[in-house]
């Protein structure tokens, strides 16, 4: 079955999350385990902890549909040694947040060259930064994001994307977060029958299905091939509704978190019921 969600806001406490979550009929939820615009943050308290994983219990959340998203600031790949030092650091904080609140996948964008290095030398160095951190924590699978390409931004073709994931050494604890919008801007042609095929062939030859961990679910404001960010409301850009129809009957899209990250959060349940009409008609 689909695990539609959004994700939500964790304004008063991490603890919230699922609560948000269960009041816009999400069965996935994404949330910030910190705030995403500052390095520095204080460590989550045991009473927030315990808080967040009864009320994921009391919701009916299990960490399978839980797909926390971490800070902005992070470049696993940064050509900087000082700022690749402080992503580093921040990394493992993120990945140690999700090991306290019980949670199974850490979701973050790959890194960027900022055009100061090569792209394969710029891959080698993020794929080293997720293996710093998979020796150091347990139990929590690093989810690389799909990318639009904005800027010097990696990750936006598979065969990237594939590259990361070559040079892990644990490949059960990676997988890939395939974002609709920043893909169709990469320039896979989701938005037509034949299109989404073809895309969705090369994802399975180019990485694999068994790495698919999760979804962002988003129609794009800019069209194919734009390498631009900008996400629309379920069927309202450039990929349509059609696009959404044939998601909601792939099955290789079953029992996977799908989060929305549409521009206005309180049509959020809307967008969720919408999706899942779909998937009763098939
Ligand atoms: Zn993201
Ligand atoms: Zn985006």
């Amino acid at each position: 079955m689909k695990y539609i969600g959004a994700h939500v806001s964790v304004e008063g406490g991490v603890a919230n999350a699922p609560l948000n979550a269960q009041k816009i009929g999400a069965k996935s939820f994404a949330l910030f385990t910190r705030n995403p615009n500052r390095w520095a943050s204080k460590p989550l308290s045991v009473k927030e902890i315990d808080l967040f994983r009864q009320n994921c219990v009391e919701c009916g959340y299990s960490p399978d549909f839980i797909l926390p998203h971490d800070s902005y600031l992070i470049n696993l790949g940064a050509p900087d040694p000082a700022k690749l030092e402080m992503s580093r650091n921040a990394f493992l904080d993120e990945m140690q947040r999700c090991e306290q609140l019980g949670l199974t996948m850490l979701n973050f964008h790959p890194g960027s060259h900022l055009n100061q290095m090569p792209i394969d030398e710029c891959l080698a160095r993020i794929a080293e930064s997720i293996n710093i951190t998979l020796d150091k924590t347990d139990g929590v699978k690093a989810v690389i994001e799909s990318t639009a390409g904005q800027g010097s931004n990696l990750g936006h073709s598979f065969e990237q994307l594939a590259t990361i994931i070559d040079k892990v050494e644990d490949k059960t604890r990676v997988g890939i977060c395939v974002d609709t919008c920043h893909t169709f801007a990469a320039g896979y042609d989701l938005a037509t029958p034949e299109g989404y095929q073809d895309a969705w062939n090369c994802f399975g030859e180019v990485i694999g299905f068994n790495y698919l961990s999760g979804m962002h679910i988003n129609d794009s404001k800019k069209g194919l091939g734009s390498r631009v960010d900008r996400h629309e409301l379920i069927g309202k850009g450039a990929l349509g509704l059609g696009f959404f129809r044939q998601l909601m009957a792939d099955s290789r899209m079953d029992n996977i978190p799908l989060i929305l990250e549409t521009p206005d959060p309180s049509i959020w349940a809307e967008e969720i019921e919408l999706l899942y009409n779909m998937t009763n008609k098939q």
